[in-house]
């Protein structure tokens, strides 16, 4: 039987419509260094319908690709909000990468037309030459005139570009199920994967987003997005923020500590967003010089384990909560957020902070075993994260209908590649990546846990373990750590605190000190290149012999 209701499809134009006439004073704000440049969204609506205008008079349509290269700042969410309501797809490059794999990417999806930042200028030179698609490059915040450009690519400065075009622009009715936006798997473990968002499934995750189960976005909020615009749709913040009108705060190129504290300062958000490595930063920062941080009602930290010791530091020395939560670019990328139950508070709610969240209606997680089974959602069993649901890719985009990393699907479910245990009441927590998780022995080593255990150590700023090849175990775990400064702790000192916090015989041998452990394209501990460091022999290794500490051999001797 059918029913009566209303068939309008979900679409980012509504979301545009609705902040930018009902939340028309609300603001986007980038930073410059020393203070803000501001635009309402009654004049985004007025900009995102003149960029409409430009791109079609550039020839770009209905489901072209449309790229970005730029900072989180008030273009890029110009673009966010032009190119999909317009009926195109936003597909932001991620510009961390070498060039030859952002080239790859803007190839693979065929982007017709890229937006630059002026800033970024010098390091897409270098990529330009490699685009066989993009004919059109739109330069913003800076100087067009001066960029290298092969011929039969057209550059445009984007002031210029939208002058003269009308502020109000006809934005079609789409089917909610074709393309808005797509964004590269970042690489940390493999080739960057492309994935396609819909409009329905951002209009859907936007909704969650604005739950209070999910990130709790609300109208009156200022979101202060340090998450890259190109990573995974910044966890979803610009179109949450557009749904209930909230105000963005963007740090543009400010990333370092001291600057985004300033931005702090002076923007007073109220909410915040980033990788756990930017707040270890930013720890360090605010305890070296202490300012309020009481604007902060929340923060949403993930992409990686955030440390416990990290969330336990900024509530007690500042008053600011960091809430856990998981996801993929692949999941849009809200999977589950660790907010407690209601009514368990302060200490005991730590047991479920410190999970990697718990799962919402729409997302459906099931946990696999080595043979395929499913396993019991009992806190114990650990498998293979599976999930499902209608903000979850399906596949990864392919420009020849190929197939394109196949194996990570399964009946219809997404194969995450995580590892880990759910409880009865949707608690997720992870043991560690499957490529990650170290096999010594026979038995599993967290890659994670002895992070977090190491990290808890208080001259330990960062600490990244990764499997290395051992003759006796197959893998034995390696730290790779950075300490603070004048810190007196050296690899003895923290195995001996490690030895009463994890078993004795994953107690690592190897040790290395870096000034800073390295980070991916978006801030995650960058395992593959220490592993790869590792086996050049590049890395200063300290042994501390297991012999002669009696450590590794007693848990499987019995
Ligand atoms: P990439 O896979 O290239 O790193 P993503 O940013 O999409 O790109 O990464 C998703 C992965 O990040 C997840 O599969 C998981 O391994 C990791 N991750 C995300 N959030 C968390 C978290 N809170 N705790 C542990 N790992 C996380």
């Amino acid at each position: 039987m059918p029913s009566t209701m209303q068939d309008e499809p979900l679409s980012l134009a509504t979301l545009l419509r609705y902040a930018t006439t009902v939340h028309a004073d609300a603001t986007v704000r980038t930073w410059t260094g020393s203070g803000s440049r501001v635009l309402t969204y009654r004049e985004l609506g007025d900009r995102a319908a003149q960029l409409a205008h430009a791109l079609t008079a550039l020839g770009i349509g209905r489901g072209d690709r449309v790229g970005t290269f730029m900072w989180n700042n008030n273009e890029h969410l110009l673009a966010y909000c032009a190119v999909p309501a317009m009926g195109a797809v936003l597909h932001t490059l991620n510009i961390r990468l070498f060039p030859e794999q952002i080239a790859f990417v803007a190839n693979h999806a065929g982007d017709k037309a890229v937006i630059v930042d002026g800033s970024l200028m010098p390091a897409f030179e270098q990529v330009l030459p490699q685009l066989r698609t993009v004919r059109h490059v739109i330069v913003a915040n800076g100087d067009a005139a001066a960029l290298r450009a092969p011929e039969g690519v057209a550059v445009h400065e984007l002031d210029t570009l939208l002058a003269g075009h009308s502020s109000t622009f006809d934005f079609p009715l789409l089917d909610e199920r074709s393309a808005a936006a797509m964004c590269y798997t970042s690489g940390t473990t493999g080739d960057p994967k492309g994935v396609v968002y819909s409009h329905r499934s951002n209009w859907l995750h936007s909704m969650h987003a604005c739950t209070t189960d999910g990130m709790g976005i609300r109208t009156g909020d200022r979101v202060l997005a340090i998450v890259p615009l190109f990573h995974a749709n910044a966890w979803g913040l610009p179109y949450a923020a557009l749904m209930v009108g909230a105000s963005l705060v963007m740090p543009d190129r400010f990333l370092q500590p001291s600057p985004l504290l300033e931005l702090m300062a002076a923007e007073r958000p109220s909410f915040a967003a980033a990788v756990p490595t930017v707040w270890n930063g930013v720890l360090a920062a605010v305890d070296a010089a202490p300012q309020d941080l009481g604007h902060l009602r929340a923060v949403v930290v993930g992409g990686s384990a955030v440390p416990p010791q990290l969330m336990r530091a900024f509530e007690d020395r500042h008053g600011v909560r960091i809430i856990q939560a998981w996801g993929m670019t692949e999941t849009s990328p809200l999977g589950c957020v660790a907010w407690p139950p209601p009514g368990i508070e302060g200490e005991d709610a730590y047991a479920y902070r410190v999970t990697q969240g718990r799962f919402p209606a729409p997302v459906q997680a099931r946990l696999v075993g080595d043979d395929g089974t499913e396993l019991p959602r009992d806190g114990k069993a650990v498998g293979e994260l599976e999930v499902r649901g209608p903000w979850i890719t399906a596949s990864y985009y392919s420009p020849d209908a190929g197939t394109v990393g196949s194996d990570a699907f399964r009946d219809g479910w997404l194969r995450t590649g995580d590892v880990g245990t759910i409880t009865a009441d949707g608690y997720l927590t992870l043991v560690d990546r499957a490529k990650d998780i170290i096999k010594s022995g026979g038995e599993w080593i967290s890659s994670v846990a002895l992070e977090n255990a190491i990290m808890a150590h208080p001259d330990v700023v960062e600490a990244a373990v990764f499997g290395v090849p051992d003759e006796r175990w197959d893998e034995r775990p390696v730290v790779a750590a950075a300490l603070r400064a004048g810190a007196e702790a050296d690899a003895g000192v923290l195995r001996a605190f490690l030895a009463g916090r994890t078993a004795k015989w994953q107690l690592p041998e190897r040790w290395t000190f870096l000034p800073e452990v390295p980070k991916t394209s978006v801030g995650k501990f960058d395992k593959k290149a220490l592993r790869a460091r590792y086996s050049s022999g590049e890395l200063d290794i300290v042994v501390i012999d297991s012999t002669s500490t009696q450590t590794n051999s007693d848990s499987r001797a019995g």
